[in-house]
């Protein structure tokens, strides 16, 4: 099993890793696309933050039906 050195910061390691076990770089030289993740993150947040916001609102409407008392 061959030692490859990191492009990046100079780690050395195994030929069948991946990614640098320091930096994270590709240690194949070929560095993969950020794409995959930014997209990831992208339709993560436009999924996560209307849930949130539901949720939010939800959480504070039942608080306020709960705390607010039913004074007429
Ligand atoms: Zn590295």
């Amino acid at each position: 099993m061959a030692l490859v050195p990191c492009k990046e910061c100079g780690t050395l390691n195994s030929s069948q890793a991946e990614i640098c076990l320091s930096c994270e770089y590709p240690v194949l030289g070929r560095p993969k696309t950020n794409w995959v993740k930014s997209l990831a993150l992208l339709l993560a947040l436009i999924f996560v933050i209307p849930l949130a916001l539901y949720t939010i609102g939800t959480v504070s409407n039942q608080t306020n039906k709960l705390s607010s008392p039913s004074a007429k």
